[in-house]
């Protein structure tokens, strides 16, 4: 989802826009990979499953904040069921595996709706729009394969 928003970024000139979800898709990239590698240590199967695709269009930036604060509540309601199922079946060490995730969903959230009520403040004005896709970027240049990190050209 979040290399979509990244993708529908650059097409509406938001270049620092696009290197946030550019970022956040590696981030979570890496979450995902920290499931993936505990559930093997653990002696489990991984199983990969289809996922749905996700949307390509947006009705503007604050629409698209919108629905990444609806992901991520949603995404923290999941790892609160799977805290629930660890709980029920005693299972501390995995308890204790997806604590960070409940700390990491704090952030996410708040991050989220930070951006959103900033998009929503300056209100489609461009001046504003303008503004944040530059602090937007600061995060994107800091990530690896962020699209402004690619080889220099000779
Ligand atoms: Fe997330």
């Amino acid at each position: 989802m979040y290399l979509s928003m990244a993708a529908y970024c650059t097409r509406e000139n938001l270049p620092g826009c696009a290197s946030w979800m550019t970022a956040q898709a590696h981030e979570e990239f890496g979450h995902m990979m920290k499931i993936y590698n505990y559930v093997l240590e653990r002696g489990g199967a991984v199983t990969l499953s289809a996922i749905e695709a996700p949307p390509a269009k947006w009705a503007g930036p604050a629409r698209l904040f919108e629905d990444v604060l609806k992901h991520e509540r949603a995404v923290s309601k999941m790892i609160d069921k799977l805290v629930d199922l660890a709980i029920k079946e005693k299972d501390h060490a995995t308890n204790n595996f997806l604590q960070w995730f409940v700390s990491e969903q704090v952030e996410e959230e708040a991050t989220a709706d930070m951006v959103l009520q900033k998009f929503k403040m300056v209100q489609d004005a461009p001046s504003g729009l303008y503004l944040i896709d530059r602090e937007l970027a600061q995060r994107g240049q800091r990530a690896p394969f962020a699209p402004s990190s690619g080889p220099a050209a000779t």
